[in-house]
């Protein structure tokens, strides 16, 4: 048996809600995953009266997929979807039986009207939290228009595979067997890149706001709320709504929640944005801040915005070690999160880059996936809490060197290799390893405000107890000002305030 008893409860509970009977054709070898799959498969079909079994050969062996009786969806799973993709198989399962999928009906017709034939080849590993939006998102575009088929593809099961694509990050898409994307991406995100997303030329007609809110993490959605609470005219425009949360996994210390993970968080705060009358712009991005009568915020799609008021809330992203070899063999060896791409590794050699509390989690984490961890900090000591420095210090595999620079990260068509200066001796030396994990801290997304508003020297807005930055009328808020610390709560607590600022500066204007 497969399953565990409590998750057979579960699942028992969610095929009662299947509306119509689903055909599973499976394909088959000898191997273990195959066995799996069949006693997988065949639990299903025990547990409900809809569920069909049919042996049949499909492209890839193992592999199953779902259908509708007498017609295919082109969902298939290449692997055994246990994990984080339990849930991708249980919605896949509703969705083929009949059970609308919950996505905005703008989002269906979208999809429904797309022409031409979409095949999507999503390669996950099954402890990556990034990987289930895509595959769920992508299934759901298969079960509602006939032109897209999507297969999920087990990394671990389909090692061969994964090694002559160099694939090393999840997850990665393919469309029609060309390289599609790679990380986390949205329904919204993925029907834009296939160019059916809203049309941008709506946005330059908007009537002029009284607060434009520009990023859609936990400070900007603060933001909008209060103000739309306040009964003035509220934008928010956002690159990618949720933000950092979206890239995280377990949160424990947003006061009043005691546990939360990232993506269902940021779906809360969507959620509740949308309570108010707040217009959302997902998808756009910033590039340009005028003040002229009223401010203007231009997209990169050319759309320009006018508000009375701006709250830049545009936070930060991962920094960069910026030497050669970084760019080059992004998702070619070089990862930044180790949860998704960690195990991409299993018995392989990796570096974490950085000793602070983000690289010696992750390299307790990897620790226990891959062969060796190397950790290169470049000062004399690790910046880690203690706590997690012995927990480090505890493992068998892990070396780690103090005081180095990282001068190169090597590879042909991966990575192979790290050279690092010696600090101390200023001996260059070279490791061989597959694998680079970079976790040195953020960068604040704040580049596109160049001689507009006063930064620090880091880039950080500067602001006052308001919220309010040195250009009348703008304000900022969490991670891309100078607050002392960056947290959840800590943008969220800046959002309200800068949103109280620029309603303050409204009545007095
Ligand atoms: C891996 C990880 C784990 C974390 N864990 C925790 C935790 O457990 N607890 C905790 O409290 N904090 C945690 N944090 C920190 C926390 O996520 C941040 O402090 C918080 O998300 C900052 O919120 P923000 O709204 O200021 O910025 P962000 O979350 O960075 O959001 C910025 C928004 O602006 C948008 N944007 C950027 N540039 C533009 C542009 N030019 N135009 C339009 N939109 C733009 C982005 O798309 C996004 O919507 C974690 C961070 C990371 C990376």
């Amino acid at each position: 048996m497969l399953l565990d008893a409590e998750i057979k409860a579960q699942l028992a509970q969610y095929l009662q809600m299947m509306e119509g009977d689903v055909l599973l054709k499976v394909s088959t070898g000898s191997d273990k995953v195959s066995q799996d799959m069949l006693s997988l498969v065949d639990e299903l079909a025990t547990m409900s009266s809809h569920i069909k079994v049919e042996k049949t050969e499909l492209e890839r062996t193992p592999s199953f997929s779902i259908n509708r009786l007498g017609e295919d969806t082109g969902i298939t799973f290449a692997g055994v979807p246990l994990g984080h993709e339990f849930t991708s198989l249980v919605l896949a399962l509703l969705q083929v039986s009949g059970r609308a999928p919950k996505v905005d009906q703008k989002a269906i017709e979208q999809i429904m009207n797309i022409k031409g034939e979409y095949h999507f080849e999503t390669y996950v590993s099954l402890t990556c939290h990034n990987c289930p939006d895509v595959v769920q998102a992508l299934n759901v575009m298969s079960v509602l228009n006939p032109g897209i088929s999507h297969t999920m593809i087990d990394g671990a099961a389909y090692k061969e595979e994964v090694e002559s694509k160099n694939i090393m990050a999840v997850p990665t898409v393919f469309l029609n067997g060309e390289p599609f994307g790679s990380g986390r991406m949205s329904l919204e995100e993925i029907l834009a890149k296939i160019g059916s997303g809203p049309d941008a030329s709506e946005l330059s007609n908007k009537e002029p706001f009284d607060v434009l809110v520009i990023g859609g993490g936990p400070a900007g959605a603060s933001a909008a709320i209060y103000a739309a609470r306040k009964g003035i005219r509220t934008g928010i425009v956002a690159e990618r709504f949720g933000g950092q949360v979206m890239d995280t996994l377990g949160i424990e210390n947003l006061i009043g929640t005691k546990y939360t993970e990232g993506p269902k968080l940021a779906a809360s705060l969507e959620e509740h944005v949308k309570e108010y009358d707040i217009d959302i712009m997902n998808l756009q991005r910033a590039k340009r801040l005028e003040k002229k009568d009223m401010i203007e915020v231009e997209l990169e799609n050319g759309a320009v915005l006018k508000s009375k008021t701006v709250i830049l809330s545009t936070g930060a992203r991962w920094r960069n070690v910026g030497v050669p070899g970084e760019a080059e063999f992004k998702n070619k060896g070089v990862a930044y999160c180790p949860h998704c791409d960690g195990p991409l590794f299993e018995g392989k050699h990796v570096a974490v880059i950085g000793g602070g509390n983000s690289g010696i989690e992750a390299a307790i984490d990897l620790a226990g996936i891959v062969k060796h961890v190397t950790v290169l900090e470049f000062m004399p000591e690790l910046k880690a809490d203690k706590v997690l420095q012995e927990r480090l210090y505890s493992l068998p595999n892990v070396t780690v060197i103090k005081n180095a620079q990282t001068k190169e990260i090597t590879g042909t068509d991966k990575v192979n290799g790290i050279t690092y200066i010696d600090r101390e001796t200023g001996e260059e030396h070279h490791i061989e390893l597959q694998g680079v994990f970079v976790q040195i801290g953020l960068v604040p997304n704040t580049e596109w405000l160049e001689g507009t508003v006063e930064r620090t020297r880091f880039g950080e807005i500067i602001v006052d107890k308001h919220g309010a930055t040195s250009l009348p009328g703008v304000f900022a808020a969490g991670d891309c000002t100078d607050s002392a610390y960056k947290q959840i709560i800590i943008s969220m607590g800046s959002g309200a305030t800068a949103a109280l600022g620029a309603f303050d500066y409204l009545i007095r204007n």
